[in-house]
């Protein structure tokens, strides 16, 4: 059993005349008192979390407020307006405030939810609930999603509940190849800060595909039942290879890898690691090392001529080495009647690289 933590921020919607001018005063108050210790009226709690929340306090800053975990209080309801409320404690106000939270996609009844942080941005009010809730690991799988890094893809995945392989990350190539071509312009041209929007801009385009990327795999796994499997770099680096060191560069790869760890997690899906090393040298058929590569898109074998796409070929690699490599580490792998049972009987795959307490926010 692990426990996952998420932040979740919220934005307060619908807020009347009257609920603004108490949320700006306790927000005003708090800050005051924060910087000269003074209270004009801020709630006690908030006042105590508050202490002990900021040590050191900038006086050119604004803090937002901190609301302890048992006076948080989040409920569903039936309003047009949106699906939850929360309570905001507010100084000389009886039972605080209501005040409706945008839509967001997080069920609050399956979690615990934990302290909060109330932040003023922008002239609105944005309430941070931190929430956390057990996750119990599934033990039995009926596949395998496998995926490796591409040449040309971020990703490329097999499985054996379906026969054709699935390419990720089209539009991930296509942003990273017309923002090389605009930095290098930019950068001829000296045009330094153009080149860190641009970068900037880059960085959430690539990072949200990739979110999307890492759901489709979360979703696959789950309606089939399938275990994920991801090849792992560690230690390749120093080995002699070209292409393992691109491999380790490549960046969104590594951060897809993140995402999916993280998104299976959370819906007890386990994420095993398997060596990646010379995924794309071996043959997934015979397993021998001779290969040709024509191009760098075709691998074709020496000995048992199989010919195959070489990214295919090589997330094919990593399922094979994912079953080998769950039968060393205890799960068994059994194929009745009815096709392949995977079962892994560790308590715990490796899961490393993943913080139950620093939740990736997308
Ligand atoms: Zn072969």
């Amino acid at each position: 059993m692990m426990e996952i933590t998420k932040t979740i921020k919220c934005k307060l919607i619908g807020l009347t005349k009257r609920k603004l001018e108490l949320l700006n005063r306790e927000y005003d108050n708090f800050q005051h008192y924060l910087k000269t210790g003074e209270d004009k009226g801020v709630y006690s709690a908030t006042k105590q979390q508050g202490k002990r929340t900021y040590r050191k306090i900038n006086p050119n800053k604004e803090y937002p407020l901190v609301i302890r975990k048992d006076l948080m209080d989040i409920r569903k309801t039936d309003n047009k307006l949106a699906k939850y409320w929360a309570r905001i404690p507010i100084h000389g106000v009886r039972g605080g405030i209501k005040v409706a939270l945008a839509h967001q996609p997080l069920n609050f009844e399956e979690w615990e939810v934990c302290g909060s942080k109330l932040v003023r941005k922008n002239g609105g009010f944005y309430l941070h609930v931190t929430a956390k809730r057990k996750v119990e690991l599934r033990k039995e799988y009926s596949s395998i999603i496998a995926i490796d890094v591409g040449a040309r893809w971020v990703g490329v995945s097999v499985a054996p509940h379906r026969s054709k392989p699935k390419f990720y990350g089209k539009k991930v190539r296509e942003v990273r190849g017309k923002y090389f071509w605009l930095r290098r312009k930019f950068g001829r041209e000296k045009k330094l800060r153009a080149i860190k929007k641009i970068g900037n801009k880059e960085k959430r385009i690539v990072n949200n595909e990739l979110h999307k990327i890492a759901k489709d795999i979360v979703n696959e796994a789950e309606k089939h039942n399938a275990i994920i499997a991801i090849g792992n770099l560690n230690g390749v680096r120093n080995n002699k290879g070209k292409k393992a060191n691109r491999k380790v560069n490549s960046m969104p790869f590594y951060r897809l890898k993140e995402y999916i760890k993280y998104k299976a997690f959370e819906r007890g899906i386990a994420v095993v690691e398997v060596p990646e090393f010379n995924t794309s040298k071996q043959c997934s058929r015979c397993g021998s090392m001779r290969a040709e590569r024509p191009s760098q898109g075709v691998f074709i074998c020496k000995d048992c001529g199989y010919q195959i796409n070489a990214d295919v070929n090589g997330a094919k690699n990593i399922l094979k080495r994912a079953v080998g490599y769950m039968l060393t580490a205890g799960a068994s792998v059994t194929q009745p009647e009815g096709g392949s049972r995977y079962i892994l009987h560790t308590p715990q795959p490796p899961l490393t690289g993943l913080h139950g307490g620093s939740p990736l926010l997308q």
